[in-house]
């Protein structure tokens, strides 16, 4: 029997719930959802990229011929031929990468949960970039860190910085591939500098890679796990070379903190899917990727050009912004009065959404700052958009 007239609960929630925000982004991306609007704003990869047919085809292949593995709990660390995939392809000739320092997430944005469980107390100290990617410090701060910015220039973090910032910090989190938010990348000399630096400390130092891949021109620059696999700890994605959907991603670390991961997921979800993972190994097994991610590349080099073209005819030139190499990300500097939430607002009216700067930041926000995606939008609406978001600029001058 139902009970009448149920006493409402008064919810106590946990200190560490309290800390909880919903994300600036979802809460945006709820009015960008309306056809009409021209919306900058998300994070999502473009769905034209999704390989449909390859993920059927994987599916029907998994569930015909080992559907009752597939269908079963799994192993915690994950699926062992997609865990060798990962090794594999992150291993070089003088940094060979091992299947055991391998643990499967539920996207990447779990392995930055779990990070923070393991490696952040109250108070803890975690050097982050200036600015740096919204989920992860939504993610660390849910265990109480001091966030310590990095002093950055248009080349991302200054390595030198990390010396004299990094003392006693638990751990730095970078982001050295078109950054999100801001598309920028970091040169190898920088990289071998900042893995140089934390290794000086004994620094776990975090490099988050979902958008490594998705260089417009040329090889992507080594990676800083390859640089020191004994300090890196390497997060990678299925998530913008394949779908986001599945929702997989990979941590890759030495075995001591690789193990007290594992305890940490087995208490969060037990494992990531095995149907999900298997499926993922099959449709990737036999190089589906190496013919895949070139396409994705063309379709978000094409619509950068569209966007950068549209910035230089119709942004003042008070305004600057970021010129990636690859990934998803523009990043707009406007002038120092300007607070892109007020002119976001105004936007919206106009039926154009992107993402205001400020919650970017671990500390002192830069008000003058948005961010601009590129990905879902086509050239013709990217120039509309732009050409809108100009004048409104232009009239706050
Ligand atoms: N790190 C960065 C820098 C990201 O941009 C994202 C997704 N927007 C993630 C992690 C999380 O990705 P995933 O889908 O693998 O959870």
């Amino acid at each position: 029997m139902k009970i009448n007239n149920p006493t409402p609960i008064q919810w106590r929630f946990s200190e560490r719930a309290q800390k909880l925000q919903s994300s600036a982004i979802r809460e945006i991306l709820k009015v960008t959802m309306r056809p009409e609007v021209i919306s900058f704003a998300g994070g999502l990869p473009s769905p034209a990229t999704f390989p449909v047919e390859q993920m059927r085809a994987a599916y029907d292949k998994v569930l015909s011929l080992q559907g009752k593995i597939a269908l079963q709990y799994g192993p915690t660390d994950g699926y062992g031929p997609l865990r060798e995939w990962v090794a594999n392809s992150l291993s070089t000739s003088d940094a060979k990468i091992l299947p055991e320092q391998v643990l499967m997430v539920s996207g990447s944005q779990q392995g930055l949960d779990l990070l923070g469980k393991v490696l952040i107390d109250e108070g803890s100290k975690v050097l982050v970039e200036t600015p740096s990617y919204l989920g992860a410090l939504q993610a660390f701060s849910l265990y109480g860190p001091e966030f310590v910015s990095l002093p950055s220039d248009d080349g991302g973090l200054l390595p030198e910085a990390v010396e004299t910032l990094g003392q006693g910090a638990r751990m730095l989190y970078a982001l050295p591939n078109f950054q999100n938010p801001t598309g920028r990348t970091l040169s190898v000399e920088r990289r071998q500098a900042l893995v140089a630096a934390c290794d000086k400390l004994g620094l776990p130092l975090i490099e988050d890679d979902p958008y490594g891949a998705l260089s417009y021109r040329g090889e992507p620059l080594p990676k800083m796990l390859n640089m020191n696999p004994d300090g890196v700890i390497y997060m990678g994605s299925f998530s913008k070379i394949l779908t986001p959907g599945i929702r997989l991603g990979y941590v890759v670390a030495p075995r001591p903190l690789v193990e007290k991961l594992e305890q940490a997921k087995q208490a969060t979800d037990l494992h990531t899917a095995q149907l999900t993972q298997m499926v993922v190994y099959e449709a990737i097994k036999d190089g589906f990727l190496k013919e895949h991610i070139p396409t994705i590349r063309k379709l978000y080099s094409d619509q950068c050009a569209a966007m950068l073209d549209a910035l230089q005819t119709y942004f003042p030139s008070s305004a600057s912004w970021t010129k990636p190499e690859g990934g998803m990300f523009i990043w707009v500097t406007l002038p120092k009065h300007i607070d892109s939430k007020v002119l976001l607002a105004q936007a919206i009216e106009q039926h154009v959404a992107f993402v205001p700067g400020a919650p970017f930041y671990g500390n002192t926000p830069e008000s003058n700052t948005l961010r601009l995606s590129f990905v879902t939008v086509p050239p013709e609406k990217i120039r509309k958009g732009i050409e809108i978001l100009g004048k409104l600029i232009t009239a706050m001058l």
